[in-house]
């Protein structure tokens, strides 16, 4: 009997990854990730998965985003027993995402039993912070290049996927195949993270194509963002910048710590990092050296080119600050989070700039302020949009269409099968079309919810 893959997220969406790979009623995941963007999105993460919890063996897990790991707390909750096989890098930052995932599920559900804007009465979070602190000892460490054993007699390996810390490809075999989950593909022009390695033989590949309709512009995130800030400091205003707190934060301010150094900002511009993961993400790098680009010094000028915020007080103090300034808070999509009350308090003068370092999923507030809506709803209140909102695509820390291409193509022969995932429809349709009259590979954009075989 061959084995099976049944496609439970990350399939027409960038969000939600989940593979389930079964073989002879053992089965795993790769990736376990939540929802986001449009309500009926979000919905499916409270909806059951086909398979109990409990008969799932072990769970591969690609990066620590939250759209990749962000469902594991749960699964642990509904009596998932197995390992969580990751690399130390992803181990690491899931120990500072997920309790912060579970926090702000809590803190969202409180605001709307308070507030009464939920439909729902209680409003309940998915999971809480306690839950997802109980979940982190299931997690295990493994090496990039190693093989390991998450099942007896199936063999797994990550291997460098760019994209951020700890970030890796999955090669895994069962049933006699070699099954080939890119991950999240970085780019190999990155500001922080080394180039993904090529991929190596496999029979089946699922590749993302979350830029597979795009290609980036040449432009570097140094010189879209000087001119930027330069405006923003000469008429005196605030920018907001939504970070994702892994990747685009460091990556900004690795960038706004260069052109300090390069004397291309005003020096006395003020910038503040208002999120304390992101601020323990940055103190990660140095423990991770070798695993990106930054030197030791360049590690140490990041940390120190903007003043951290821990605790909300340091963060409520900003309100009473003038302009110019430069804040850069969580979450990059502007889904919730401490951007929310500087995006309330800021975006409705036109001195301000709003500045969206990357992907915006539909359904986002993030998308809304990307496509010119003039109001965004903010914990249930209309807020007027006059800043000027600004979205630069060279923070992305995705490869685009020709980048994701060109890595495929590194592959010694051609797979018998290639599964276009994480992209919204018209991204991934795209991506296959081009993978099947360019480099002419069988290539299918699997449905949410299909079983194919392997
Ligand atoms: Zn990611």
């Amino acid at each position: 009997m061959s084995a099976t893959i049944t496609f439970l997220g990350g399939a027409d969406t960038v969000t939600g990854s989940k593979y389930l790979v079964e073989h002879k009623r053992q089965r795993l995941l790769v990736d376990c990730g939540l929802f986001q963007g449009y309500k009926q999105l979000r919905l499916r993460n409270w909806a059951p998965l086909p398979t109990v919890p409990g008969q799932i063996d072990a769970v591969l897990l690609t990066h620590a985003h939250l759209d990749h790991s962000g469902y594991i707390p749960l699964l642990v909750k509904e009596g998932f027993k197995g390992r969580v096989h990751a690399t130390p890098g992803t181990l690491d930052l899931c120990k500072i995402l997920l309790p912060d995932s579970g926090h702000i599920q809590e803190e969202d559900a409180a605001f709307a039993n308070r507030h009464g804007f939920s439909k729902h009465a209680p409003a309940l979070p998915l999971y809480t912070k306690q839950d997802a602190l109980e979940s982190l000892p299931q997690f295990q460490a493994e090496h990039l290049g190693v093989w390991f054993e998450p099942i007896r007699g199936w063999k797994a390996r990550f291997q460098s996927a760019g994209h951020i810390l700890g970030a890796a490809s999955l090669l895994l075999e069962v049933a006699g195949r070699r099954v080939l989950f890119s991950g999240d593909l970085g780019r190999p022009d990155d500001v922080l993270m080394n180039p993904p390695e090529p991929p190596p033989q496999a029979d089946t590949v699922l590749v993302e194509s979350t830029y597979g309709n795009r290609q980036h512009p040449q432009d570097k995130l140094f010189s879209e963002l000087g001119p930027l800030l330069h405006k923003l400091a000469k008429r005196g205003g605030v920018a907001v910048v939504p970070v994702f707190a892994v990747g685009r934060a460091q990556a900004v301010l690795h960038t706004i710590a260069q052109l300090k150094a390069a004397g291309e900002l005003p020096r006395g511009l003020p910038i503040f990092l208002d999120s304390p993961m992101a601020i323990h993400t940055t103190a990660l790098f140095e423990k991770h050296m070798g695993e990106h680009r930054l030197s030791l010094a360049e590690v140490h000028a990041m940390d120190s080119v903007a003043t951290m915020l821990e605790t909300p007080d340091q963060s409520k103090s900003l309100a009473t600050r003038h302009g110019p300034m430069v804040i850069l808070a969580a979450s990059g999509m502007a889904t919730g989070g401490r951007v929310l009350h500087h995006l309330a308090q800021y975006v409705g003068d036109h001195r301000n700039m709003v500045i969206l370092t990357g992907f915006q999923a539909p359904g986002t507030r993030g998308a809304s302020l990307a496509s010119g809506q003039s109001h965004i709803r903010i914990h249930g209140q209309d807020v007027a949009v006059r800043a000027e909102v600004v979205q630069i695509e060279s923070a992305s820390a995705h490869a685009d269409g020709n980048q994701v291409l060109s890595w495929l193509h590194r592959m010694p022969s051609a797979p018998g099968q290639v599964y276009v995932v994480h992209g919204e429809r018209e991204a991934s349709d795209m991506l296959r079309q081009r993978i099947a009259h360019e480099i002419k590979w069988r290539a299918v954009v699997p449905e949410h919810g299909a079983v194919w075989p392997l």
